[in-house]
């Protein structure tokens, strides 16, 4: 548990660092907005030099959209949780997943319409969703499949459960592929923070982390199955929302490919 707390402690400063740098960015970004608007106005100033400080504040403007996702990536740790119907969330995910991970990789979700909602906010569990689909789709290159599963779990009092969770009722998400798999050694280090074996660019080590904070903070947990050639299996449990369940969500949501 004491290692969880720090992993967490690691997350939470990650956020904060991004968002120092966030703001920093955006002061600078306003001082060459504000310069560029000022030669773009001097009519003594030839066209073509107008025309440049155009084009730079154009390029300033999408710093600043950068800069604001990272913010708002940043200010995450304040959820809005409610109750979600599961099937109909990991029924937007595979549609999202199976027009973004490529055609090699089949996805396919397995979930009964009965299965009951879950209690976590919407955003945080689609990016959380979106960022074990890419990393299953990184561990199958010569293609695949992906499955997303979900069935309700009633974790009893008998004992502690392997994962740390609390007696209750949870429903559990199980994201599986059948890629090459992780061998002991790198799955006991996977959800360390930055601990990734992509290549620079391509992994920051900083996924597998934030969904089990997710997971954490929502009240429910996260495990990693693995065997090397065979795949890998990653669980979430939420905690199970006793309320009925709510209409089925409209599939078109756009914000949920900001975390992949
Ligand atoms: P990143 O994807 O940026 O490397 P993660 O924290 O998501 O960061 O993952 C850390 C490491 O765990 C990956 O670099 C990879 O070695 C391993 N890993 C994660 N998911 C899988 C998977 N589905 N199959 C095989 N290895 C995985």
């Amino acid at each position: 548990l004491a290692d969880r707390l720090a992993q967490a402690q690691k997350v939470q400063a990650l956020g904060q660092l991004a968002s120092g740098i966030a703001h920093d960015f955006n002061n600078i970004l306003q001082a060459v907005t504000g310069a560029a608007t000022l030669i773009e106005r001097r009519p003594d100033q030839p066209d073509k030099t107008r025309h440049l400080a155009r084009t730079a504040i154009e390029a300033a403007g999408r710093g600043a959209s950068i800069t604001q996702r990272l913010l708002s990536f940043a200010r995450q740790s304040e959820p809005r949780t409610e109750v979600l119907a599961t099937a109909g969330v990991l029924e937007n995910i595979r549609e999202v997943l199976a027009h973004t991970l490529g055609s090699t990789i089949q996805v396919r979700d397995i979930v009964a319409t009965d299965t009951p909602p879950v209690l976590a906010d919407r955003g945080q569990l689609e990016t959380a969703l979106v960022n074990l689909g890419t990393n299953a789709r990184d561990a199958m290159p010569e293609g695949g499949t992906l499955t997303l599963a979900a069935v309700a779990e009633q974790v009893g009092g008998d004992g502690p459960h392997p994962s740390g969770l609390a007696a209750g009722e949870y429903v559990r998400l199980d994201v599986s592929d059948t890629g090459t798999g992780m061998d002991r050694a790198i799955l006991a280090q996977a959800s360390e923070p930055f601990f990734t074996t992509k290549p620079p660019g391509q992994g920051t080590g900083l996924g597998l982390p934030m969904v089990r904070a997710f997971a954490e903070q929502s009240g429910g947990a996260m495990a990693i199955a693995s065997l090397p050639e065979a795949g890998t299996t990653v669980t979430l449990w939420l905690p199970r929302a006793s309320t009925v369940v709510p209409t089925p969500e409209d599939s078109e949501d756009g914000h949920m490919l900001t975390g992949a």
